[in-house]
């Protein structure tokens, strides 16, 4: 093997594979090194996303949502099981299938692409070269003539008062391995992570309670969306406590109590197991050596320009090791958007326009501003909500709950921002996203013909709704 490349990579998760996938086809020589280990203590590239993130949270999602509703719809559609049992044994069997299957993939296409795999350390030493510490322990040093790229990404954050124990404290990884239900479930954070987690147990039968230390509740979205969603979890059952401040937890015997404080004072609780998912930071332990110019901002993360370039000559950063939201899809694009400008060609990323989803049940999605992010703004807006109760096929799939939400501007007429919070939000979002990239108008979403029985019409009749034009229901 050469130990000179045109590019290098470091990290193999969804910033780092797409970069030296995209780099490949572009012609450029490229090495990929990835430390990422399994429980097993086996390489596999894909980083947190495919091994203990997005998709072992999907698998698991699925399954339990399949069992809340053969316990809870079936009935309605005159469709009687018998008695239901969850073999979790067997669920997290078709979850680590999948997992491998997907993370073998990607070695495939690093292959396919050209890309020189390294399964090991990589650290940048000053001057576009990287010392590899292979499996074996064997180092080398080895040049980028053109670019090092880093996308070393995030690990969950640790309250230093309630260290992950592996297994009744643990952090969001160990709460997709549980090999049974835990009956009484504590969930610190109602983030993403924490909401997904939580209704995942949840749906298996756990008791979960969610501490959450704002007194609002999923305060980055549109507040109608954040209101129904609570309203929606309350009713299944998952208990959201606002407010609460966890300081402290203690383990006793099988059990673990955890400390909290509220609007009334102080407060514990007892869970049989915790999930601290209190968000994730940068991970960049052992990444640079001295001397690289790259420079690091005051919350870890590794100082980037709208290009993702660092400090340093030829060094560029992507994904959750930089600034803006920790996702798999924003990680991705500026992977390739960097390998891009690597080969010449145009590389851009609009960081307006990235969706969020929060895989619950019901799921949320959106996309641009929020009404009351346009409104602080000093935009006059008009907003259109067409609730899913109104759509055909929403009745259909017994989906009925929640509703579409478009945010345009009075004067101009441009659509601002998309919440969704219904069945397949994460996949209806998909139009609104385009929409935005394209400068879409309402009247645009209003006259694009959507096909009839789906959800998406719900999008259609939001955007017309804003203009008090919706036909499938009342105009108020
Ligand atoms: P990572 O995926 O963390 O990958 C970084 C890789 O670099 C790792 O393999 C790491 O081992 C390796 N590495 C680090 N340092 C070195 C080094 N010095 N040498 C060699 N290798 C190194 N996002 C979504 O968009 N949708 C979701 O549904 C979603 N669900 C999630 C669910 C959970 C439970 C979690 C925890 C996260 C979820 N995320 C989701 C977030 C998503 O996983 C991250 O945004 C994404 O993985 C970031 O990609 P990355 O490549 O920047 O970092
Ligand atoms: P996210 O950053 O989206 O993953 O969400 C993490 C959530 O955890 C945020 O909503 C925080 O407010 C919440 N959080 C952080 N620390 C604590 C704590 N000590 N107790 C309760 N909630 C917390």
């Amino acid at each position: 093997m050469s130990d000179t490349f045109d590019v290098i990579v470091i990290g193999g998760g969804p910033a780092g594979y797409p970069a030296a996938i995209r780099a490949g086809q572009n012609k450029l020589s490229v090495a990929c090194i990835d430390g990422w280990k399994n429980r097993d203590g086996g390489y596999a590239f894909g980083g947190t996303c495919l091994n203990a993130g997005c998709i072992p949270s999907k698998a698991l999602l699925e399954s339990s949502e399949l069992f809340h509703r053969a316990q809870h719809e079936f009935k309605a559609h005159g469709i009687s099981t018998g008695s239901l049992a969850v073999d979790i044994a067997a669920m997290q069997k078709r979850k680590a299938g999948i997992v491998k299957g997907m993370t073998g993939g990607i070695s495939q296409l690093l292959k396919s692409n050209g890309v020189t795999a390294l399964q090991g350390r990589g650290k940048l030493l000053p001057g576009r070269q990287v010392e590899y510490t292979a499996a074996d322990g064997s180092v080398r040093t080895l040049t980028a003539t053109k670019a090092v790229i880093l996308a070393s990404g995030s690990i969950p954050t640790e309250l230093k008062s309630l260290p992950f124990d592996g297994t009744h404290i643990v952090d969001s990884w160990g709460a997709l391995d549980f090999e049974t239900v835990p009956a009484r479930l504590g969930v610190i954070g109602a983030g993403v992570i924490g909401l997904e987690l939580g209704s995942v147990w949840a749906r298996l039968g756990a008791k979960v309670t969610v501490l959450e230390a704002s007194d609002s509740f999923l305060a980055m979205a549109d507040r109608q969306l954040a209101n129904e969603a609570l309203k929606q979890f309350t009713k299944q059952g998952l208990e959201v406590r606002l407010g609460a401040k966890v300081s402290a937890a203690k383990v006793k015997g099988k059990s673990v109590t955890v400390s909290y404080s509220d609007a009334k004072g102080e407060q514990s609780a007892e869970f049989d197991r915790l999930v601290v998912a209190v968000g994730r930071r940068p991970y960049t332990e052992g990444l640079l050596a001295e001397g690289t110019g790259v420079t690091i901002d005051a919350r870890g993360f590794i100082d980037v320009d709208g290009h993702c370039k660092t400090a340093a000559e030829g060094v560029y950063a992507v994904g959750d090791c930089v600034r803006g939201p920790m996702l798999a899809h924003k990680a991705k694009e500026e992977g390739v958007m960097v390998a891009d400008q690597l080969a010449g060609l145009y590389g851009h990323m609009n960081y307006d326009v990235i969706p969020s989803v929060i895989y619950t049940a019901p799921e949320m999605g959106w996309v641009g501003k929020t009404e009351e992010q346009a409104k602080a703004e000093g935009i006059t807006v008009k907003t259109g909500v067409f609730p899913f109760v109104a759509s055909g096929r929403a009745r259909a799939m017994e989906a009925s709950g929640g509703f579409a939400k478009v945010v345009a501007c009075a004067q101009t007429d441009r659509v601002l921002g998309v919440h969704i919070i219904g069945a397949m939000a994460g996949e209806l979002i998909a139009e609104a996203v385009l929409a935005l990239e394209y400068g879409a108008s309402c009247e645009d979403l209003q006259r694009t013909i959507h096909a009839h029985p789906t959800l998406s019409e719900a999008v259609h009749e939001a955007a017309l709704a804003a203009d008090k034009r919706a036909i499938d229901m009342l105009n108020r």
